[in-house]
């Protein structure tokens, strides 16, 4: 995505119930992947969480290492295909100012509709939502953000065989779903 850097972030909360663990009612502690310890200082992770018909379907805590890592494996070609995807259905500069500008320390207005399709949250049956954090604080960024199941499809129509064959593996390896569920895509933004 073409976005400037934002430096660092003033604007933050101690981590919203929205982003707080499902499983363990509270705030993530460790990485879902390294168990690194995230909220000691200066550690800066994402939150994700998926629902389907109100229901957590999984949700992680990933420090950036484990994110970067990721994001190395995938492929270049559809990681420039989500940039361009991005940049042509939402303007995050604005979004983030228009926010910004009405800012009340509440999660909810960046939540309240699908940061691609505009359609409300409360008419998406499926939808993820996201966001970084730092040491238990949550981090206005250009995220946090929650995308329909819409374009969660459309988001995995472009990527590569491969690059989809990763996911599915990070997702069986760390998300224990079951089989049969329908795969989702993790942020990789
Ligand atoms: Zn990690």
């Amino acid at each position: 995505m073409d976005v400037p850097d934002l430096g660092p972030i003033e604007e933050y909360i101690p981590v919203p119930e929205e982003f707080w663990s499902f499983a363990d009612e509270q705030p993530f502690k460790t990485c879902t992947i390294c168990n690194k310890n995230l909220l000691s200082t200066g550690n800066l992770y994402l939150v994700e969480k998926a629902y389907r018909c109100g229901e957590v379907v999984f949700e992680y805590a990933m420090c950036v290492c484990c994110h970067d890592q990721i994001r190395n494996e995938l492929s270049q070609q559809s990681l420039k295909l989500i940039g361009h995807y991005f940049d042509e259905h939402v303007n995050l500069v604005e979004r983030r100012k228009k926010l910004l500008a009405g800012y009340d320390q509440s999660v909810s207005p960046w939540l309240s509709h699908c940061l691609i399709t505009g359609k409300k949250a409360s008419e998406c049956n499926e939808y993820q939502i996201m966001t970084f954090c730092a040491s238990g604080d949550l981090l206005f960024t250009y995220i946090p953000c929650l995308v329909s199941g819409e374009a969660l499809a459309a988001i995995q129509n472009l990527l590569s065989p491969k690059t989809r064959e990763r996911l599915d593996d990070f997702v069986d390896e760390f998300l224990g779903l079951p089989p049969e569920a329908k795969k989702p895509t993790p942020y990789i933004g």
